[in-house]
């Protein structure tokens, strides 16, 4: 029989078969060890025995009884209910099973159980429907806290702490313990081993908190330093070309005139924020060693102008450079930029996407080939194997997940370079906000430029609150827009009748999925009022055909479009600072992040901008969100807000930072531990020695297992 490891596939548990293995991946369950380190989300404590004596509808409640009467199955009802009474010795109460017929076989007048479950009515007499319950005599003492686990359709909640239970016994003594002598003497943590059972089948609460702790610390000091190792790992060795002549004498006039000529094309002086990180990505690209740096800028910081200016720069030196977009849109509209900005500079600028017309690729990968395109944009489809550069230097990832990197590497040239260089200079810019700590952990290995503020003459965007959708200050407020000549955009949390936008939540809200306005009831509504006859009216969804996202874009960038009504596609980076107003419909469906991401597609331009959040939401959280969003302008300060509010019970979204779920740690309220754990971590790698290899081999191997192969997949 073959070993079971740490990573084999669940199948090869006893018990799990191909069936329950995909019901598992959709809980991101693939290894045993995902399975092993499956937290459960709460826990029902048994151990507080109660009775029915006391209970009434809507109690959980858990007690030692006696069968009264004899399990009786109806089979002339199709769900084939099987009922019988249970006592306390003070009064009886009724046990109804569907579809469970071994039920009259296991149980007997006289049997004495242990039962647990949910009060509810049936008539007028208290039942419980679908109870656990159990011999007394099978029922052990010691595991009266049952661990809950999230579940998916088709997987039984009893199996997956047996499954649980065997995989901890078969591979539990090959977790690898990473956590620093120190911490675990100071918490008197106990082996891996036995911390992932406490944490599934703990004696008590106080035992489970306790060794969900240890886990955390364990998952943090993963994802803190593992990742970091694995960039190092990655990097060492590694040797990009310095673009940039480390004294600017060594610049000829030509270079600089021509420099001179394009900052002069942009229309509007730098903000300081964005000279500084110029100045901190130029000193990057004077060394050999690859740049490995984050520009971090709220929603219109002008993030832009720093990655063209950057890509015009290697363009001087004669190198090429790669801007990857995260869509189309976006990628044409960096393409515009980079035109309008490079023109006369004799620098050629080259859009590629996966749309592109294969005679047009083909040229344009000769072009790439050659050398003669020297600034390239495009989106993913510019990562495919045939793509040849002659003499690429730099890649900037706009809006872009922390561990698109990987694919980046197919983006790395040649690994025969006479002077050695097998890599490129690595820029990612990021408008998504995150708390300070927070970055510290995912971005630890990367330097980081902020762009704080704002450009200058930017007028503060009004926000407000309207909580009726049949309120005209809507459409009065587009319309005074429209005819001083500007533009509007209208975003909707849905896009037809069964397909919510993927960004719609529902955990802020008392409005129904039924209840939200789509993108074309709302083209419906503006119909009626006459307005999409007078102004062109657009509609706008994800999952559209990308040509002809393109066109709608491209039109309403160029004026010709009046009124945008989209999903939250519009989200990322688009910019057309003659659009200024905008409507959020059922925005209690939106994350305050979210929000604040669409609220900064306005207020670009010179003009007055409001933004209209319509919601018919009255719960508190929906309202208190509200609030914020008048109150608040500040990316940062929303961010975190939308943190606490979340509250530490929920998990904090990570999949949009591109990390994997966590599933012990709690991002925000576990943020100390995280500093504490990768201090304590850290402390033991300067002194070294054989302790530091050791923690270091044993981080690499258990963050192998339980992030590299996740974050691939993202
Ligand atoms: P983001 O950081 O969200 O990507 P953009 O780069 O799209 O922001 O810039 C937002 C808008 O601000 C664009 O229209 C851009 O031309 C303009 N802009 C950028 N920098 C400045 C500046 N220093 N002064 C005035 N306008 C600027
Ligand atoms: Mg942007």
């Amino acid at each position: 029989m073959a070993v079971i490891k740490l990573s084999s596939p669940v199948t090869s548990i006893n018990g799990i078969g191909q069936a329950a293995a995909d019901r598992l991946a959709r809980l991101d369950v693939t290894t045993v060890y995902d399975l092993i380190s499956f937290l459960p989300f709460r826990y029902n404590d048994w151990s507080r025995v109660g009775s029915v004596y006391d209970a009434s509808e809507g109690d959980e409640i858990s007690f030692p009884c006696t069968v009264m009467t004899a399990p009786n199955t109806n089979i002339r009802s199709k769900a084939r209910p099987t009922t019988f009474f249970v006592g306390d010795g003070h009064r009886r109460i009724l046990l109804t099973f569907f579809n469970s017929p071994y039920i009259t076989r296991k149980f007997a007048v006289g049997d004495e159980c242990f039962v647990h479950g949910k009060v509810t009515m049936f008539g007028s007499r208290l039942q419980l429907v679908n109870p656990y319950i159990e011999k007394k005599s099978k029922v052990n003492p010691e595991e009266l806290i049952r661990p809950v686990y999230h579940m998916t359709e088709g997987l039984k909640p009893t199996f997956l702490p047996r499954w649980i239970k065997t995989a901890i016994d078969l591979c539990g003594d090959q977790l690898i313990n990473v956590i620093p002598e120190e911490i675990m003497t100071r918490e008197g943590f106990v082996s891996p081993k036995e911390a992932y059972y406490k944490v599934h089948f703990p004696k008590d609460l106080e035992e489970a908190e306790k060794a969900r702790r240890q886990i955390a610390y364990e998952e943090l000091i993963l994802l803190g330093i593992g990742m970091k190792l694995m960039a190092q790992g990655q990097s060492e060795g590694e040797k990009a070309p310095a673009i940039i002549p480390s004294s600017s004498g060594a610049l000829s006039d030509q270079v600089k005139a021509r420099w001179k000529g394009i900052t002069g094309n942009l229309g509007f002086t730098l903000t300081d924020d964005q000279i500084k990180a110029i100045k901190e990505i130029q000193m990057d690209l004077q060394k050999n060693r690859p740049m490995n740096r984050l520009v971090q800028g709220d929603v219109g910081s002008g993030k832009t102008a720093v990655a063209i200016l950057t890509m015009a720069m290697t363009a001087l030196m004669g190198k090429q450079s790669v801007l990857l977009a995260p869509t189309s849109v976006l990628a044409k509209q960096h393409y515009d930029t980079a035109t309008k900005l490079l023109n006369g500079s004799g620098i050629d600028v080259v859009l590629l996407l996966g749309k592109t017309k294969q005679s047009d690729k083909t040229e344009i990968k000769k072009r790439l080939r050659d050398g003669k395109a020297a600034v390239i944009i495009g989106t993913h489809a510019l990562l495919t194997d045939d793509i040849e550069f002659k003499d690429l230097a730099l890649v900037i990832a706009d809006e872009q997940h922390r561990f698109g990197v990987k694919q980046r590497e197919k983006l790395l040239i040649r690994k025969d370079d006479p002077a050695g260089i097998n890599s490129v200079h690595n820029l990612v810019m990021t408008a998504t906000p995150i708390p300070r700590t927070l970055a510290l952990v995912l971005y630890g290995d990367m330097a980081t430029s902020v762009i704080r503020q704002k450009p200058k003459g930017r007028q503060k965007i009004t926000t407000w609150f309207v909580p009726s959708k049949d309120s005209s200050d809507i459409t009065d407020v587009i319309v005074k827009k429209l005819e001083a000549g500007e533009q509007a955009y209208i975003v909707c949390a849905k896009i037809d009748d069964d397909q919510l936008d993927p960004n719609a939540v529902t955990q802020y809200s008392d409005v129904p999925d039924s209840g939200i306005t789509s993108v074309f009831q709302m083209k419906e509504k503006l119909d009626q009022t006459g307005l999409t006859s007078k102004y062109d009216t657009e509609v706008l969804f994800g999952c559209m055909n990308e040509q002809q996202k393109l066109g709608i874009m491209e039109r309403f960038i160029n004026g010709e479009v009046k009124i945008l009504i989209s999903t939250t596609v519009i989200e990322v980076g688009v910019d057309n600072p003659n659009a200024n107003v905008m409507v959020i419909m059922d925005a209690d469906r939106f994350g305050l992040s979210t929000l604040h991401q669409l609220r900064g597609r306005i207020g670009r331009g010179s003009s007055k901008a409001f933004c209209m959040l319509v919601s018919e939401s009255r719960s508190e959280l929906a309202l208190t969100r509200m609030k914020m969003m008048c109150e608040s302008d500040d990316g940062f300060e929303l961010a975190s807000k939308d943190l606490e509010l979340r509250g530490p019970g929920d998990f904090f979204g990570t999949r949009q930072h591109g990390i994997p779920q966590l599933r012990a740690a709690n991002l925000y309220t576990d943020m100390s531990l995280a500093s504490e754990a990768t201090d304590a971590v850290n402390r033991v790698f300067e002194r070294g020695g054989e302790e530091a290899e050791t923690l270091k081999d044993a981080i690499g191997r258990m963050y192998e297992l339980r992030f590299a192969h996740k974050m691939e997949a993202l």
